[in-house]
């Protein structure tokens, strides 16, 4: 797996107002480093910037020691997998939501995501079995479950790199820590950036940076920030 680097990055919206200034960190090779901050910190924007929505004003973005800017679009979103706050899910079956933009994916690896997932609450309880539900129009999933599916997206696509942006902040609690469960197994070996708003959320992180105003203002493991209060 590839490290993501950030390497003073700097970057403004608009000239006269900064928002990023000076932004180091590293995401080594198969851990999970978190950031965390009030709203406005510039976590988005941070995140914006790795799929280059925008492009960094000084420093740069490096995965495995390239910069992004050198890297073809293709390139950069085979290497990585994000699941967003709110997922947006077509009005279709629920394989045709996990397999969307993967044309070479067999319909029993998309049922395995699914599983792997654990997408279940609707689908379970038939009787014609998981394969035939997963491919059935119209199911009413919840918001946790929609999660679910995001995750199966990412599992499915098997990407070096993951992105949780905010990705159970809509989520009441009870689903939040079902789907942190998920997060936490799908980043397994994987160089993954978790965005947070909660320090709560992300126990595990090998890092855990605490984002104020464009800069980090705090960095360590949780038992650390939490001893500094
Ligand atoms: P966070 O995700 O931590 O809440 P953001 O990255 O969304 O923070 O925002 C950081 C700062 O950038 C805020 O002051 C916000 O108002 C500003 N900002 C965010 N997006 C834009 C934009 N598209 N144009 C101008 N300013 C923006
Ligand atoms: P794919 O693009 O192959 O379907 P993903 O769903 O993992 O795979 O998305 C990866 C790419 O999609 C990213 O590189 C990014 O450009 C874009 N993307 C999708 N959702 C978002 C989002 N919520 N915020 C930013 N970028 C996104």
């Amino acid at each position: 797996e590839p490290e993501l680097r950030f390497d003073d990055v700097h970057f403004a919206y608009h000239p006269d107002r900064p928002i990023l200034q000076g932004l180091s960190f590293v995401v080594p090779a198969g851990k999970t480093v978190a950031v965390v901050g009030p709203s406005g910190a510039g976590k988005s924007t941070l995140a914006r910037l790795i799929f280059r929505f925008y492009d960094v004003q000084a420093g740069a973005i490096r995965i495995a020691g390239q910069d992004i800017r050198d890297l073809t679009q293709d390139s950069l979103r085979r290497a990585i997998g994000i699941v967003p706050q709110d997922t947006v899910l077509f009005n279709d079956t629920v394989a045709y939501n996990i397999a969307y933009g993967r044309p070479g994916a067999s319909q029993q690896e998309i049922v395995q995501a699914a599983q792997a997932a654990r997408i279940h609450t609707m689908i379970a309880a038939s009787p014609e079995g998981y394969a035939t539900r997963v491919g059935e129009r119209g199911l009413k999933l919840s918001g946790g479950e929609k999660q679910r599916v995001a995750i199966a997206r990412t599992l499915l696509k098997n990407p070096p790199i993951l992105i949780f942006d905010e990705a159970t902040s809509a989520l009441d609690s009870a689903n939040e820590r079902a789907i942190q469960q998920e997060l936490q197994k799908a980043a397994q070996g994987k160089t993954t950036l978790v965005i947070a708003h909660r320090l709560s959320t992300v126990v595990d992180a090998h890092e855990i940076l605490v984002m104020d105003a464009g800069r980090i203002v705090e960095r360590g493991t949780h038992a650390q920030l939490l001893a500094q209060g």
